[in-house]
């Protein structure tokens, strides 16, 4: 049964609803304040990371345009650093399958293109309003909001929202790769208690193969120092002085350059979970899903990968409906993704979880040096968002 479906927003969680609507033979309509140069031609918005499992998705679509080209994320390496030693040092730990990271300037620019190009489906450029909102909810079987972070359409839900501020101070850069750097299929995550964590994310962007770097500071601590939002060659300054604190990362990104003027950005997320319906004056429902919906910090890479999760189960929940897209409908759809192994609740708790780990966990991970079980438990968790409660049991 062919609806006609309305998404507001094109990040992954738009596009990629989209696409999967428009393969199911839905008729799409996509509006995105930006367009695919402004995209291309803008900062960088992420690090993107995307685990092996969560691929799927955009590999059904035919959406898997670099999978050539992008560096093969096959390894993850976890360090603990406590006085610039290093006192845990996990290296080797396959993932299931490999990652991928694209930059989201080129992947969803390009994704755009594709979805306008596509039989059934169009992108317009243009800001949603409210008013614009009600417009949709009348020429369209249903209307999805993606439209990121911060979206005040969806009432905060105090309940499952743990937090009330940003739990980190976020910077990101892109680098270049040097011919001879080691671990390029390798993602690298350290931790320095008391400062914060600091991930080297292999990733492609359009000057070739990069790495992306995520500093992840404790408010008030020592990583604490981008609050004035320098420019992308002094915040890359200040990223450099801090990784003294990480010795073999200091030493592997010694020399490095961003790969353009745009690559850094720096900021900080509130943690947030939503109701994800919204009533309109008119009566009418609309679903949020990504971002508009949960919010999570970046620290275990959960926002992209939930984006993905909720894309491909909201998209066949609307393909198998037969009848209206009403807010019930919505509500019963979006509980079936937080509740889901790996969907959105699971998510959540893995981040919030390692925003502040419980001390049983740290100790837990401390003592397992050469422990491969604990090794392969643990990434699988950040892989997959499934079997949380391990993070938390004694
Ligand atoms: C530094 C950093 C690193 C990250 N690293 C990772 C990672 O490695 N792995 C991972 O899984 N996640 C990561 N994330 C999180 C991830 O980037 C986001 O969770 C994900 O991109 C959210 O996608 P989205 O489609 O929900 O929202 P967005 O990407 O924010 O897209 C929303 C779109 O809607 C548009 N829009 C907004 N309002 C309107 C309107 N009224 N009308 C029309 N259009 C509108 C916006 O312009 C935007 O294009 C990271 C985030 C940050 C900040």
């Amino acid at each position: 049964m062919t609806r006609s479906v309305a998404i507001v927003g094109g990040g992954i969680a738009g596009l990629l609803t989209g696409h999967l609507l428009q393969r199911d033979g839905h008729r799409v309509t996509l509006l995105s304040e930006q367009r695919p140069d402004d995209l291309r031609n803008g900062p960088i918005i992420s690090t993107q990371c995307v685990f092996g499992p969560r691929l799927r998705p955009e590999r059904g679509a035919g959406l898997a345009f670099w999978d050539d080209t992008a560096p093969v994320i096959a390894n993850g390496r976890l360090s603990i650093w406590l006085e610039k030693q290093c006192v845990l040092d996990w290296s080797d730990a396959l993932l299931d399958s490999p990652a991928q990271s694209v930059d989201h300037r080129m992947k969803l620019a390009t994704w755009m293109e594709a979805l306008n190009d596509a039989d059934g489906a169009t992108v317009q450029h243009r800001t949603v309003d409210q008013i614009a909102l009600e417009a949709l909810t009348a020429e369209h079987d249903l209307v999805l909001v993606a439209t990121g972070r911060g979206c005040e359409l969806f009432r905060r839900n105090d309940e499952l929202s743990q937090h009330t501020e940003p739990q980190r101070q976020i910077a990101a850069v892109y680098l270049r790769v040097p011919d001879h750097a080691g671990d390029v299929d390798t993602i690298r995550w350290s931790i320095v208690p008391g400062a914060g964590e600091l991930l080297v994310v292999p990733a492609l962007t359009f000057t070739g193969p990069c790495h992306a770097v995520v500093v992840e500071a404790l408010p008030g601590g020592p990583w604490d120092v981008w609050r004035d939002r320098p420019r992308s060659g002094e915040l890359w300054e200040r990223i450099r002085e801090l990784l003294r604190d990480v010795p073999r990362e200091h030493e592997a990104l010694a020399g490095r350059t961003l790969t353009d003027d745009r690559a850094a950005l720096s900021g900080a997320i509130t943690p947030i979970v939503r109701h994800p319906v919204a009533v309109l004056p008119s009566g009418r429902a609309v679903l949020g899903l990504g971002d508009a919906v949960v919010t999570n910090d970046p620290l275990t890479a959960s926002g992209a990968n939930s984006a993905v999760t909720a894309a491909a189960m909201h998209a066949a929940a609307t393909t198998e409906h037969t009848g209206a897209f009403d807010a019930e409908w919505m509500q019963r759809t979006h509980d079936a993704w937080w509740t889901a192994p790996g969907g959105g609740r699971d998510a959540t708790t893995v981040a919030n979880t390692m925003l502040n780990p419980p001390p049983q966990l740290l100790e837990r991970l401390l003592s397992s040096t050469n422990d491969h079980a604990t090794l392969r438990k643990f990434t699988g968790i950040i892989e997959t968002a499934e079997d949380t409660d391990w993070l938390l049991s004694p």
